[in-house]
C-alpha cells in the first residue's frame, strides 16, 4: 500500500499535514482489513478494501455521520474516503476500545439514537449490509419496504445464487402475507442496521461505541431484532431500552420477520448452512398466521 494519497486526503481533510510512520494490522473484520495508521501523534483506524469497493466506503462514512448527528451514542469520526494502487479505504477516526461494557447505558443512547427520525423510511442513498447491496428508496409504506427493499430483494439474490426450490416458495407465500404479518404502524427511526455484538464495543471511559452500520430509517425494532440474533446484549440492555421508548406488543413475532433478513443476507453471502435456519424461521412464521 502506498500511503502517500492517503496521506494527502488526511491533509486536506483536516488541515494538518500527516505522513505514515507506523502502520500496525489490526486484523480483518467479516469484510475488509483494518490498520492502524500513525505519524507519532495521531492515529487513524483505515479500513481497506478493493477500489471497487468505494461506494461501499463513502456509504459507510456517510452512515457514520447521520448517527454521529443524532449525538446520543459514541460513533467514530469519518475523515475521508478514497482510492488509489487499486485499493479503497476509509479513513476515521481511532477509538481505543476495551473500556468495561455498560449495557444499560448502550441501552438507553440506542433509543435515543432511535429517536431521530425522518419523513419516510429508506435513506439518503444505497448501501451495503456485509457486501451485499441494500436499496434504501423512499417509501412511505414501511410493510411494502421491508417486503420489497429488504425480504423480496434478499430472495432474489438467493434464487440467482441457486437457492432455489422450497425456499422460494415458502418465500413467496410469505411475502403474500404481509398485511397480516406485519400489521403495524412504526415511525421511521434512524437505525444502525447491522447491530450485532461485533459492532458495538466499548472506549477506555466506559462509553458505548457503534460502528460498522448499515444505516437506513426503519422500524426500531429491526435494530433490537438483530442485537438478539447472535447472542443478546443482556437483559440491562433491554430494560433501559424499554425506559426511555416502550417495545410496542407483537415485537416478538416481529423479531423473526426482521431476522429473517440477516439470516437470508447470511445465506447470501456464506451460502451453505443458512438455507435450512432461513426456511425454518419462515416456516414458524407461516405457522403464526395460521
Ligand atoms: P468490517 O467492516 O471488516 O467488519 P469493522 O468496522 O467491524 O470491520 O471493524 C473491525 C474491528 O475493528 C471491530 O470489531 C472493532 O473492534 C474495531 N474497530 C472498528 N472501528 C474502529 C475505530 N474507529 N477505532 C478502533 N477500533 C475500531
Amino acid at each position: 500500500m502506498q500511503w502517500q494519497p492517503l496521506e494527502a486526503a488526511v491533509e486536506r481533510a483536516t488541515g494538518r499535514a500527516f505522513k505514515v510512520r507506523d502502520s500496525r494490522s489490526m486484523g480483518g473484520g467479516c469484510i475488509n482489513q483494518a490498520v492502524l495508521v500513525s505519524d507519532g501523534k495521531r492515529s487513524f483506524f483505515v479500513k481497506l478494501n478493493a477500489a471497487s469497493k468505494l461506494s461501499m466506503f463513502e456509504a459507510e462514512a456517510a452512515g457514520l455521520d447521520d448517527m454521529r448527528a443524532a449525538d446520543a451514542i459514541r460513533v467514530p469520526e469519518p475523515v475521508c474516503t478514497g482510492s488509489s494502487d487499486g485499493n479503497a479505504w476509509l479513513v476515521m477516526e481511532y477509538i481505543p476500545m476495551g473500556g468495561r461494557s455498560n449495557a444499560r447505558l448502550a441501552g438507553e443512547q440506542l433509543a435515543l439514537m432511535h429517536r431521530k427520525q425522518a419523513d419516510a423510511f429508506g435513506w439518503r442513498m444505497d448501501n451495503t449490509i456485509g457486501s451485499t447491496p441494500q436499496p434504501n428508496d423512499w417509501m412511505n409504506d414501511w410493510a411494502a419496504f421491508w417486503r420489497e427493499q429488504r425480504l423480496g430483494f434478499q430472495l432474489q439474490l438467493a434464487a440467482r445464487n441457486g437457492h432455489k426450490g422450497a425456499l422460494q416458495s415458502r418465500g413467496e407465500k410469505l411475502l403474500g402475507s404481509f398485511d397480516r404479518l406485519l400489521d403495524h404502524d412504526p415511525v421511521p427511526s434512524l437505525l444502525h442496521g447491522d447491530l450485532w455484538g461485533g459492532n458495538i464495543g466499548y472506549d477506555r471511559e466506559g462509553n458505548p461505541v457503534i460502528f460498522d452500520p448499515a444505516v437506513y430509517f426503519g422500524d426500531r425494532e429491526a435494530d433490537l431484532a438483530m442485537t438478539e440474533l447472535f447472542g443478546g446484549f443482556g437483559t440491562a440492555f433491554y430494560e433501559t431500552y424499554d425506559a426511555v421508548w416502550p417495545i410496542d406488543s407483537g415485537y416478538a413475532v416481529r423479531k423473526t420477520l426482521y431476522n429473517l433478513y440477516h439470516i437470508l443476507n447470511h445465506l447470501n453471502l456464506f451460502g451453505g448452512g443458512y438455507a435450512g435456519q432461513a426456511q425454518g424461521m419462515i416456516d414458524r412464521l407461516l405457522a403464526e398466521i395460521g
